[in-house]
């Protein structure tokens, strides 16, 4: 086991040191082994009540030092210069002995620490169940990811709009760094902390730039494609983030922070979840125009320390070019075409539209599609069907090739709301067995689950989640 914190090294600005809550009485709820075996964690894993009391707040983790990470950020387009850890520590990195990446252990939920304000740094269970889920769903699916280590109840009552249980959530990510942490010292105008910044970002994500040309440029350019991906990623699968901010917008380009995320059912280009986006500002078809914006103001920071705006402009334009790039290319796959071409584009806007118009589920009518394949009774998606069928029979390896893509491609089962909500309900009246059940599908979602069927169901007309909370 291989823990350090190389974040605390850096100037003591960066963060604040802080001491973990304790829990009362600390249950493991659930362990993520495979992650720990990824992260060289298995010596702790023999001891269960151990695990409860690390992840549970109530011992360090050998060889960390818990600190609370400093940032600013932009909530819902306005500026806020302080935000930081207000519910979360830092308590080790580890370097994974597979591939010798470097993972942050957080815990989330943990306690009051410098940059809470008002809040009580503690969290409800039912986040940490939501979070726990569907982080680890969306890495089976292919989607770049912030992981859950394990998942405690605490044995203390948290008080929101009524008591619940509180939990704590350990989450894993390449690093916390967000765009909202250039931001809190560039709006200091400390270009030596920015300076600071960007080299430990560079060093820990983007080597490669550290040896270009201009180290800077390239390391924004490298965060600009990374941001495409993931929200390609995101559209491909049908998800909603929620809270697009900038102190959410991670810039290893994985998905930072599940608060009122959401899974599409029936498809809406402008489809909103969250109560607290009243304008719909991160709707689910505005998600690239916002990454957009959250790569705009890295942009400011950066030209603080190296390089034109100019410069910046031209590599934030590339932005467009290759979020559709990355979007074309998996919707073909969820589509079958195995040899896409700049035509097919006009399919999976056609396919789209098709959805929208005849309010459908979006996973579902993947799956439906596929089975078209080997049908031959009457077209169950119109026109469109015909077409499509018509492309698939003019590509190399015919309908076969296309039902294999397509069983590859696309999920059977995915965090719908309304079964996670069915669980977190569950959870908090003390049984536990849905959500091992969810969890046993997700860890495995394009395969067939004899039994455990109905988790794949879109949510029936009185189901149906209208609105999701932080
Ligand atoms: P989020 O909406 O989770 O991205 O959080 C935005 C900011 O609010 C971050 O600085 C959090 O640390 C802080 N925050 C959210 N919930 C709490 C809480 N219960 N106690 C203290 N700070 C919080
Ligand atoms: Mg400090
Ligand atoms: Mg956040």
């Amino acid at each position: 086991m291989k823990l350090s914190n190389s974040y605390a090294e850096l100037p003591d600005h960066f963060y604040a040191p802080v001491q973990t809550d304790p829990s009362p009485s600390p249950r493991l709820l659930a362990w993520n082994g495979p992650l720990a075996s990824q992260l060289g964690l298995d010596e702790l894993a023999q001891d269960r009540e151990r695990l409860a009391a690390i992840f549970g707040g109530n011992q360090p983790l050998p060889g960390g030092r818990t600190i609370a990470l400093a940032y600013a950020g932009h909530q819902f387009g306005n500026f806020v210069p302080q935000l930081g850890d207000g519910r979360a520590a830092l308590l080790a990195e580890a370097i994974s002995p597979g591939d010798g990446q470097r993972y942050d252990i957080q815990l989330k939920g943990s306690g009051q620490t410098p940059f809470s304000r008002n809040g009580d740094g503690k969290s409800p269970l039912g986040p940490v169940i939501r979070e726990y889920l569907v982080s680890e769903a969306m890495h089976r699916l292919g989607v770049p990811t912030t992981r859950s280590l394990a998942a405690v109840a605490t044995g203390e009552a948290v008080f929101r709009d009524r008591m619940e249980p509180g939990g704590l959530l350990t989450r894993v990510a390449s690093s916390h760094i967000r765009v909202g942490t250039f931001e809190l010292f560039a709006a200091r105008h400390d270009n030596a902390a920015l300076r600071t910044l960007v080299d430990y970002a560079i060093q820990r994500h983007y080597p490669d730039s550290a040896t270009e040309a201009h180290p800077v440029g390239s390391f924004y350019a490298a965060v600009v494609d990374a941001q495409a991906r993931l929200v390609a990623h995101w559209m491909a699968v049908g998800f909603i983030h929620g809270v697009m901010n900038t102190d959410n917008c991670a810039i290893s380009g994985e998905t930072l922070d599940y608060g009122p995320c959401a899974f599409l059912d029936t498809f809406h280009i402008g489809k909103v979840f969250s109560s607290i986006d009243h304008q719909g500002r991160y709707a689910y078809g505005r998600q690239a125009e916002m990454a957009h914006w959250n790569l705009a103001r890295l942009a400011e920071c950066l030209m603080l320390i190296d390089g034109e705006r100019q410069e910046y402009e031209a590599r934030l334009d590339q932005f467009q070019a290759s979020f559709e790039d990355h979007y074309f290319q998996l919707m073909s796959r969820k589509l079958g075409l195995t040899q896409p071409n700049g035509e097919d584009r006009e399919l999976v806007t056609d396919w789209l539209q098709q959805l929208q118009d005849n309010q459908l589920d979006y996973t579902r009518s993947f799956r439906q599609l596929a089975s078209r394949l080997a049908a031959d009774d009457t077209p169950c998606f119109g026109e469109f069907e015909a077409r499509w069928l018509q492309r698939i029979d003019r590509q190399p390896g015919g309908r076969e090739k296309a039902a294999a893509l397509m069983a590859a491609a696309n999920p059977l089962f995915i965090p719908r709301n309304h079964q996670v909500e069915r669980i977190i309900r569950a959870a908090y009246a003390g049984d536990l067995s849905p959500f091992h059940e969810l969890h046993q599908v997700l860890s495995a979602p394009f395969d067939e689950h004899p039994g455990l069927e109905h988790y794949a169901e879109p949510p029936a007309e009185n189901e149906q989640v209208l609105a999701t909370f932080c």
